[in-house]
């Protein structure tokens, strides 16, 4: 069996070729024949073709709880 790329509402993916922004990473904003997606860099949204989307995914990125245990430790300041 084939492994299908299933996006979800709000999952952040990367694609292989970045923004011309220079960011990679997209937030999913809504799904259908046509995805929309929004730069998580500059912020700017467009839509793509499903399939042309999942061919240029590199990879889906953890949804939102890992970024919280990503948070950086800056409310860590014991001095
Ligand atoms: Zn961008």
């Amino acid at each position: 069996m084939v492994p299908i790329v299933r996006f979800k509402l709000y999952d952040r993916i990367q694609l292989k070729k970045p923004h011309p922004c220079g960011g990679s990473v997209f937030q999913i904003l809504r799904v259908g024949s046509e995805v929309r997606i929004v730069c998580q860099t500059c912020g700017r949204d467009m839509t793509m073709n499903r399939i042309k989307l999942e061919k240029a995914v590199k990879q889906i990125l953890p949804a939102e709880n890992a970024q919280e245990e990503n948070k950086k430790g800056t409310e860590q300041t014991n001095e």
